[in-house]
């Protein structure tokens, strides 16, 4: 069944400078207040002008593609990750860049795994969304979608200025595989601890080059789309017990766990914690250790309490957020067979998701 597209033409003397295709998913931002059921409903995308008339004054052909299901992404799976995939492998020669409308709950595991998904991704594809509905009045919907709508659509010198993906949220581009939700009530819903924010939007967008991801004029797009859902994360606390964690480690076919770790790495040196998991690694299970630290990294062997995690095999997440360090899972998992191949590829930065 085809999708549902809109095209929004600016109406200009000149043809329009980019071309955009923007693929809405769901979440907050594309609601509005139905009266007569005195309820936030979906909106209709055909509709987008009355909400959003600022659009026909940038010089951007937009095209607004809406999938077949609209989500609250937290209904968000891997089978929308490759659909999103796809549509942009599609549609990649046709468009100069992407935004996607993703509901803000999920929007950092979506980010991480396209970034993982899209090899050789030489165009923008910016993901933003809104804490309050666009049928509200004090929406911040609007800013978002018109400011990553500019964002995709910047060039110099006939290239874009941010080749890869990222998410746009209340006025700061952060790249996508290094953001994280931390925040559900006021606007600045994302943040990026060991990363610096990739532009800001005052009363200009200004970029902070060095750290955006360069143009590559030999690269070519090609997907992965192979996700292996056998993964899980076992976030550790002061008294987790030993029925926890085998129970965890010995789920069939299970291929990788996150172990979310204290302070720069560091888990329990009980012996039954440690045999379980050293168990588990011998028998193919590979285990990424992240800190639930927001700011900073993992150095296993720092203290006595990381070092036999190292002597475990237990690879080193350094300073990954959870999100990308769970699809970064999925994605080598569903590539490669040889956990020593997964193991030596986790370590590695495939996407800027990690500072080596
Ligand atoms: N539950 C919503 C979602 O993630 C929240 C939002 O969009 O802000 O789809």
């Amino acid at each position: 069944m085809p999708y549902k597209t809109v095209r929004i033409n600016p109406v200009l003397p000149k043809q329009p400078r980019s071309s955009v295709l923007v693929i809405y998913t769901g979440g907050t931002f594309g609601m509005v207040y139905d009266p007569k059921a005195s309820q936030l409903i979906p909106f209709d995308f055909e509709q987008v002008l009355d909400r959003v008339p600022e659009l026909n004054r940038l010089d951007i052909e937009i095209t607004i593609l809406t999938l077949h299901e609209i989500i609250d992404s937290s209904n968000m799976k891997p089978a929308v990750w490759v659909e999103l995939a796809r549509i942009i492998e599609e549609n990649y020669d046709q468009y100069d860049s992407f935004v996607i409308l993703h509901g803000t709950d999920t929007m950092a595991y979506t980010a991480s795994a396209l970034s993982f998904m899209l090899i050789g991704l030489n165009k923008p594809v910016i993901l933003t969304g809104a804490q309050l509905p666009i049928g509200i009045a004090r929406t911040d919907a609007r800013e978002n979608f018109i400011t990553a709508l500019e964002i995709a659509a910047a060039q110099e010198d006939g290239r874009p200025v941010v080749p890869e993906v990222c998410i746009y949220f209340n006025s700061f581009l952060l790249r996508g595989n290094r953001s994280t939700k931390h925040e559900s009530v006021q606007f600045n819903a994302f943040t990026s601890e060991n990363y610096p924010h990739l532009a800001t939007a005052g009363v200009s967008i200004d970029y902070n080059r060095p750290f955006i991801r360069p143009y590559q004029s030999n690269w070519s797009l090609r997907i992965r789309t192979e996700l292996d859902p056998n993964v899980t994360i076992l976030k550790l606390f002061p008294g987790i017990t030993q029925p926890v964690v085998e129970s965890i480690v010995n789920i069939r076919n299970l291929r990788g766990v996150v172990l979310e770790t204290f302070g720069a790495g560091n888990a329990p040196t009980d012996s039954w914690f440690l045999d379980t998991l050293k168990e588990a690694t011998d028998r193919g299970v590979v285990l990424y250790n992240v800190s639930q630290c927001n700011g900073g990294r993992v150095t296993q062997g720092r203290y006595q309490t990381s070092k036999m995690l190292e002597q475990i095999g237990v690879v080193s997440g350094a300073d990954s957020t959870t999100e990308a360090a769970i699809t970064k899972l999925m994605v080598l998992l569903g590539q490669e067979s040889d956990p020593a191949q997964v193991r030596l590829l986790l370590a590695r930065s495939l996407s800027g998701e990690i500072s080596e």
